[in-house]
Order: structure tokens, then C-alpha cells, then sequence
């Protein structure tokens, strides 16, 4: 198995060392959040870490509480606006910080109001970020992407073809919600409790919980009330199945947890789903019955994307049902969403609601999640950044910057309301 999670590893091999600071050296500092200047950008900093860098600065755990409530509540992205706090101390703050945004370089709304945003960090990686509103509230999730890329190569998934590029940090996780906040002009946080940025989905490009510590400690900051102040109730994670990681998930965070299933037994999921040969069915279901969320009111999601002829016929369901016993839960079907290269087609709509309704005649609820934004390319599974891990050869002889890649465009979308 390892052969085929490893083929799309991130990119770890430094490029040659030269004279003074390289552009390699600018690029993984800024990828940490770190200005060229050598600043710190103060979003995604945990609560913990800031309180420690205050008290290096002689100030107390009071000014975490309001330099938080500047950037999460109020959405201030210049110290010197932070104007409850003294000029003498923005000063000396402004010195080592600084609050962070990445460049917009695309924005686009659909005919159905789904929005989409291609954000581009510091060294020129890109990754997407899609808000669904609710059709019939006024609120509505905002997708967020943890990976530029992803490691995994799920047959159906569009993101699967593209080689990681890195992990995204807690900070460059944080400021796509911001930046979608900032779209919206949702500053500052609605006092009545109605937002129309209100839920949470880690379902963008790449597998969180193969970024699980920057994904922590960013839905940390997104729950915290002081930070953007989310329920967990209103955050679901959504991932392919990484076992180890789905237990501490619950521990840590207790988010909503959603599992692209996709296939009701080891051999189909083995040919569609490669990290199903690490992790098989018997270890997922265990880890999805130990969920800490799952005894309370919360099921799982279980994801399945339907894909003509090769999972989606009656006897596929009625397996799916027994699989899932003991689990609380319920299905999330999802019309195949087409790319080009693709191989596969979508189940016929009548086909989905037949399958549907195995499940529903079984105990399990069965929603069909038909696409949104499908006219500006953000429908589940089709995300896709030019962002390309550059060849280590490559880099060493050029010097250039590692892991970024061109980043002349169009990525495509993703997801679901909850
Ligand atoms: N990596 C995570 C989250 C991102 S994918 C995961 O795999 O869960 C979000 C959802 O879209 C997943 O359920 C994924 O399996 C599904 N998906 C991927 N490609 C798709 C496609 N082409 N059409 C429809 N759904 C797709
Ligand atoms: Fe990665 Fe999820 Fe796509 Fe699989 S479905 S390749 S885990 S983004």
C-alpha cells in the first residue's frame, strides 16, 4: 500500500543551498506564515503560541484577547486599526506581525449564488475555496481546502491528479473562511447570532487529516468563541479514511465527521479508493463506531459518489446497509461530477433515487447531493489547481522556489451545504 500513498508524497527535498537566503528559503518561511521581512502573520497563530509570544513581549494573556477580537471579530487586517490598544504597543507589534490575506486571483459566482474563490499564497500556491449558501436560509457553508493538491489518487476525484504540492498552514486554512467573510462584508461578527457565513466544510482540495495538526489547530481558532466562534455543531470534516486520524479528530475536536465511502467492499474500494488497501473497511467502520461525536444527536456522513455501472447497482446498496450496522449514520449520495480525462459517467438520476431508497428501506436516510455551481466549475470533486510540484532536479539547478508552480488559473470546485 505504502507504494501508493507515498508515489504522490509531499515534497520534502530542499533545493541546493546558495549564498544569503535563497528564494527557497523565502518560500518555506512564507509558507509558515513568515513575511519576507521576516513578520509573522498573526492569523493562525494558536491561542497557546500567542500567549506565550505576548509574554516574551512583557504584555498579559488580555491583549491575546484582544488582538483576537480585532483580526476574528472585527476582521482588521492593519495593527494600527487596533486602536483599543496603545500606539506605543502597535508599533512594537507592527515590528514582528502583521495580519495576513492571501491574493485573490479569482472570484467567481455561479447562477445558483455558489461562489468561488482561486487564493494564492505567499509563494505563489494556489487552492480553492467555494461558499454554498443555503436555498432556503439565509446562511450557508463555506468549503475550505487543507492541501494544495493531494496525496491520494481516489480514481473519481479530479484533485487526485494533481501531485501534492504542501500542506497549507493554519493560517493560510483560517484566512480562506476571512477572506470569504471579507467577500460578504461579515465584519463584524453578527452580534444576533444570524450569519450567513455559519457552517464549516474541510471537503476542498487535499485529504485533512494527512494535514491533521495545521487542520487542528486551524478549526481550533474557528471554534474558539474568541476566534471566529463556530459551533463544532456547524464543522464537517470530510475525509477518504484515514484511521489513526479519524480517532484523535474525535478527541481533539469532535467536529462533524463525514467518510467518502464509495464502494461497500474491500475489493471495489481497493480499485477506486488506493488507501483502502492501508486502511480496509473493518478498521474505518471500528473507527467510525469509537467516534467520540457519534453518541450524541450528530450521525456520520457517509459520501458516495455515484458512478455508472461500477457501484451503484441494488445489491451495492443493500451491502452498503449491512456494512454501516452499528454505525449511527446516514448516506450522502453524490452524482458523479465529470472531468475532463474521466473515465467514468454518473449513475442515471432514476438509478440514484432506486438506490436511495434500498437505503431508506433499510433505516439509513439517503439525501441526494445534487450539484451546486456546476456553470463555474465548483462541484464536488473536480478541484484542480495549476499548482505543480516542481522536479527536484529542477530546483536544484535553477534555484527556484520549491514546491511552487505556475499559478496562471482556473481550479474547479467542490461541495455540499450540510
Ligand atoms: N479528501 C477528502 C475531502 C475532499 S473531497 C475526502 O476525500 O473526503 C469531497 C467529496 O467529494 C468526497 O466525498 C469525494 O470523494 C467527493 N468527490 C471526489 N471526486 C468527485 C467527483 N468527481 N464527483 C463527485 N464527488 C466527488
Ligand atoms: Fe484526495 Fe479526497 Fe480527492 Fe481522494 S477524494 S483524491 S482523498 S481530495
Amino acid at each position: 500500500m505504502t507504494d501508493v500513498l507515498t508515489e504522490n508524497a509531499p515534497q520534502t527535498d530542499a533545493p541546493a543551498k546558495q549564498d544569503g537566503p535563497s528564494l527557497s528559503d523565502f518560500v518555506s518561511r512564507a509558507a509558515n506564515g513568515q513575511a519576507a521581512d521576516g513578520r509573522r502573520d498573526l492569523v493562525g497563530i494558536t491561542r497557546e503560541e500567542l500567549t506565550e509570544l505576548m509574554a516574551g513581549m512583557g504584555e498579559s494573556k488580555f491583549r491575546v484577547k484582544q488582538l483576537w477580537n480585532w483580526i476574528y471579530n472585527r476582521g482588521v487586517t492593519d495593527i494600527e486599526d487596533m486602536t483599543n490598544i496603545s500606539k506605543k504597543l502597535r508599533d512594537r507589534l507592527a515590528q514582528d506581525f502583521y495580519v495576513g490575506r492571501p491574493v485573490l486571483t479569482a472570484d467567481q459566482k455561479s447562477t445558483d449564488d455558489t461562489h468561488k474563490w482561486l487564493m494564492k499564497f505567499h509563494d505563489g500556491n494556489e487552492a480553492e475555496t467555494v461558499y454554498i449558501p443555503d436555498r432556503n436560509e439565509d446562511r450557508g457553508a463555506v468549503c475550505i481546502s487543507s492541501q494544495v493538491g493531494c496525496t491520494l489518487t481516489c480514481k473519481f476525484c479530479h484533485t487526485g491528479t494533481q501531485l501534492l504540492v504542501r500542506n497549507l498552514t493554519p493560517g493560510e486554512i483560517v484566512s480562506q473562511f476571512m477572506v470569504a467573510r471579507d467577500s460578504y462584508g461579515e465584519w463584524p461578527t453578527p452580534a444576533n447570532g444570524i450569519r450567513r457565513l455559519s457552517n464549516i466544510v474541510m471537503m476542498g482540495m487535499g485529504e485533512p487529516l494527512f494535514n491533521y495538526e495545521n487542520v487542528r489547530d486551524a478549526l481550533r481558532i474557528a471554534m474558539d468563541g474568541e476566534g471566529i466562534s463556530i459551533s463544532r455543531r456547524r464543522i464537517t470534516l470530510s475525509t477518504s479514511g484515514v484511521v489513526p486520524e479519524i480517532v484523535r479528530c474525535g478527541e481533539d475536536l469532535g467536529v462533524g465527521l463525514a467518510i467518502s465511502l464509495h464502494a461497500p467492499d474491500d475489493d471495489l474500494r481497493n480499485e477506486i479508493m488506493p488507501i483502502n488497501k492501508k486502511y480496509p473497511l473493518k478498521e474505518l467502520m471500528d473507527a467510525c463506531r469509537n467516534y467520540p461525536g457519534m453518541s450524541n444527536a450528530r450521525p456520520i456522513t457517509m459520501e458516495y459518489v455515484m458512478l455508472k455501472g461500477v457501484n451503484d447497482k441494488p445489491e451495492h446498496a443493500r451491502a452498503l446497509a449491512k456494512l454501516v450496522k452499528g454505525v449511527h449514520c446516514k448516506f450522502n449520495l453524490i452524482p458523479f461530477n465529470k472531468w475532463p480525462g474521466s473515465d467514468y459517467e454518473c449513475t442515471p438520476t432514476n438509478d440514484i433515487k432506486k438506490f436511495a431508497q434500498i437505503l431508506l428501506d433499510n433505516g439509513y436516510e439517503a439525501p441526494i447531493r445534487w450539484p451546486r455551481g456546476r456553470d463555474i466549475l465548483a462541484a464536488c470533486g473536480q478541484l484542480k489547481s495549476e499548482s505543480q510540484r516542481q522536479r527536484k532536479s529542477r530546483v536544484g539547478s535553477t534555484g527556484d522556489a520549491g514546491g511552487c508552480g505556475k499559478s496562471d488559473a482556473g481550479n474547479e470546485g467542490i461541495v455540499a451545504a450540510q
